[in-house]
């Protein structure tokens, strides 16, 4: 249910209404937003009735039931999008489109380095690198762990670029926090329940993945796992999904976008890099990305694509990056938005 509250509500008649959600032994969720003030109250259906007499409370506006599955998630509790703080000013889902870009993942000082400063030069708004990899083959590399972590976060000291990286299980997660800016949970964890309510502990922001066999509902639900714990920053990631095609390693499914965007108010963004799966199509599905309302991309860029560890083919070399990048601003200004600037 979500009861909304007075614009004139007291604090004392806040805590009030806080203390009787808890009391009828449900979570209060605080949502702020620019219009209104609600409470999310979350929990199991019985009781309900005793949350809608809440509406003779003082300093309560009125009480309605949240009618998708997922409660924290939806647009019903919140109308406006979510605008996501990230490090030094930079944020994703509000007017600037992000761009995250770097390699799959973190191989050497030198190729990070060398990826990080190049993505900068081409105005990429944050950097990506796997230092704790999800491998199909036990046999693959499996990703340089805390000492790939120290690179990353080297690499922003000397470019400032804010550092993305995977989180695989809850063990790692206090590791990770002590470096990175944004924590990414790959498609093949997104329904790693035990995970995402250990993500929704922290208050760091999480950049969820959609699965390759996730449908839209669950993508959210899986959303709602991170919110309801109490972290209210996830940014969704379209990164294609599996179906019958194999000429593209994903269907990148772009009409997720839009439809998110009728769904709730979290900010999403698109990897087109695993979506596709080949970087000759990178370029052309950002761009389509852009147009179809995304807050940001997800893009792999390498110096060398023919000798990295992982995901080389659908890598893009830094001059056809920066390429891309230009005609991207010009699509970012078609869609009234503009890219968000690079750190200084
Ligand atoms: C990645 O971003 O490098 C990655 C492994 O992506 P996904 O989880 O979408 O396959
Ligand atoms: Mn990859």
């Amino acid at each position: 249910m979500i009861i909304v509250l007075k614009k004139d509500i007291t604090q004392q008649q806040f805590q009030e209404v806080v203390d009787m959600v808890k009391e009828l032994g449900f979570h209060a969720h605080v949502i702020q937003g620019t219009e209104r003030t609600v409470i999310g109250a979350v929990g199991s259906s019985r009781g309900k009735e005793k949350l809608q007499a809440m509406e003779n409370m003082p300093g309560v506006e009125n009480v309605m039931p949240i009618l998708q599955p997922y409660k924290l998630a939806s647009l019903e509790v919140k109308p406006e999008k979510t605008v996501i703080p990230v490090r030094n000013g930079t944020s994703v889902g509000g007017r600037d489109v992000v761009v995250i870009a770097g390699p799959c993942a973190v191989e050497s000082e030198e190729q990070l380095i060398e990826t990080a400063k190049a993505v900068k030069a081409a105005g990429a708004t944050m950097l990506r690198g796997g230092a704790f990899k999800p491998r199909t083959s036990p046999y693959s590399f499996q990703g340089m762990e805390e000492e790939g972590l120290i690179l990353l976060r080297n690499a922003r000291e000397e470019t400032g670029l804010p550092i993305v990286t995977e989180v695989m299980k809850p063990s790692d997660i206090d590791v990770i926090c002590k470096y990175a800016d944004i924590l990414q949970v790959g498609a093949r964890n997104v329904q790693n329940f035990a995970l995402l309510k250990e993500l929704g502990k922290i208050d760091k922001p999480i950049m969820l993945k959609r699965g390759m066999m996730t449908t839209i509902e669950e993508f959210l639900m899986s959303a709602e796992y991170i919110l309801s714990g109490g972290n209210s920053r996830v940014i969704l990631c379209e990164r294609g999904i599996r179906t019958f095609e194999t000429a593209t390693r994903n269907t990148l499914d772009l009409s997720s976008v839009p439809l998110l965007r009728h769904r709730t108010h979290l900010p999403v963004v698109v990897d087109p890099s695993h979506g596709t799966g080949h970087w000759k199509l990178v370029a052309p599905m950002s761009y389509a990305a852009i147009a179809a309302g995304a807050d940001g991309l997800l893009i792999e860029v390498h110096p060398n694509p023919e000798h990295a560890v992982s995901d080389g083919i659908q890598s893009l070399k830094p001059d056809k990056f920066a390429a891309m990048m230009t005609t991207l601003a010009r699509f970012a200004e078609a869609a009234d938005r503009s890219l968000a600037p690079t750190a200084h």
